[in-house]
């Protein structure tokens, strides 16, 4: 297929529309093989040796997720937070790096337990604050702008084309963790970023059945490759099953994504205002701080999380909880299912996360199922007594790597 005369919607659905050359499946074939047989002068078909560096089924999807991002290359990871730490860990001791002050907790929980250790010195900064980030670049020291956008979860919006110049200015270069917009609604290379970061456990993958994560990167620069050899010297990639469901999900990516942030949406506006909250955190609200910015850089949605805070706080928010029958009490996001939980007991004591907050991944069920459940929820809330905190007990007492 000619590639550049398809929208990224078409490339998703058809997989890339590549038959497989020897029997014309449209279906990718899974290739389990650890090894590919050398030839008789040393060399190796396509030159692959190896699947802890090589697997064609990982550069299929990585082929896919690169055309949908613009991206210049793409590597695929076991996890998110695999694919995160690689960056991380392709910096040099000694570098200074600045990430977003609101972000996924278990990066935060990396850097804050390891990034000393391995000789970073990270830096949280508010990117929302255009000041802030330029007042914090030490020049010639800052190796590294980490942005989460829409970010976890409070759903801050950075603005990155006016992160980018700011940082680009200094010679500093800007990941952006893309997990909760994915592709279909910003696209961060088109606005500046150098490299983009997935848990594909979430959108991408869309079915809560696979563990997975990408980076990808403007360019092939030595960056860029220190990462790779990274995830090909401490076996970072995944298993060619995942790499294989992952492009299956990607299929559909696009009307699930589309879907959801419409629902979320939904529920948003018509829970804004509602007795039993003091805050509906959703970035397509226009009462939400970042709602402009979002408004420019997210084409056609705000995505499907969203955040809810109880008027009267943790123990009813423990109580919502309780109550929900649609909505199913657990963690992650990016599912077809919707999801909601008490953020602050999943992160752990030292979360920065209110108690009286209530996350929520919205699937793509139909939309007035999930509404109406909610509301049954708070109104059975109101009339409630709180439940109080669980007693701290080894739930409560330690983070949950979610
Ligand atoms: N980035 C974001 C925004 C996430 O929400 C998560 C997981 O929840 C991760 C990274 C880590 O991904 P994984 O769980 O696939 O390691």
């Amino acid at each position: 297929m000619e590639r550049r005369s398809v929208s990224p919607e078409t490339l998703a659905a058809q997989g890339l529309g590549e038959a497989d050359p020897s029997t014309g499946g449209l279906t990718p074939v899974i290739n389990p093989s650890t090894n590919y047989e050398q030839q008789l002068d040393g060399s190796s078909p396509q030159d692959r040796v190896y699947t802890r560096a090589d697997n064609p089924t990982s550069e299929h999807a990585e082929r896919l997720l690169a055309a949908l991002e613009g991206g210049g290359a793409c590597a695929l990871f076991a996890s998110g937070m695999a694919a995160a730490t690689a960056v991380f860990c392709s910096l040099l001791p000694g570098d200074h790096v600045l990430v977003s002050r609101v972000l996924y907790w278990g990066v935060r929980k990396w850097l804050a337990e390891f990034a000393l250790t391995w000789g970073l010195d990270v830096e949280f900064t508010d990117t929302a604050d255009h000041d802030a980030v330029a007042a914090a670049i030490r020049p010639g020291r800052t190796r590294l702008l980490w942005v989460e956008t829409p970010a976890n979860p409070m759903w801050e919006i950075t603005d990155l084309a006016a992160i980018c110049e700011i940082a680009h200015s200094a010679r500093v270069r800007v990941a952006v963790d893309n997990t909760v917009a994915t592709p279909v609604l910003t696209r961060p290379f088109e606005l500046g970023a150098d490299l983009v970061v997935h848990s594909a456990t979430k959108y991408l993958n869309g079915h809560s059945d696979v563990l997975a994560g990408a980076v990808l990167a403007a360019s092939r620069d030595p960056f860029w490759e220190r990462i790779r050899s990274w995830r090909r010297t401490a076996g970072a990639m995944p298993g060619p099953f995942e790499a294989w469901l992952l492009q299956r999900g990607m299929r559909t990516l696009f009307l699930r994504v589309h879907r959801a942030s419409e629902t979320a949406l939904a529920i948003a506006t018509h829970f804004d205002g509602h007795p039993a909250l003091s805050a509906v955190l959703y970035p397509g609200l226009p009462s939400h701080p970042g709602h402009q910015i979002a408004a420019r850089q997210m084409d056609g949605g705000f995505g499907g999380m969203l955040s809810v805070r109880l008027a009267c706080g943790e123990g009813h928010a423990r109580a919502v909880l309780r109550a929900v029958r649609v909505f199913k009490r657990a963690t992650s996001l990016g599912g077809v299912e919707s999801l909601i939980e008490h953020r602050r007991s999943m992160e752990g004591p030292s979360s920065p996360v209110p108690g009286d907050l209530l996350r929520l991944s919205v699937g793509i069920e139909a939309p007035g199922d999930l509404v109406a459940d909610l509301e049954t929820a708070l109104d059975a809330a109101l009339r409630s007594t709180p439940v109080p905190p669980a007693p701290a007990g080894p739930a409560e007492a330690a983070p949950r790597w979610t």
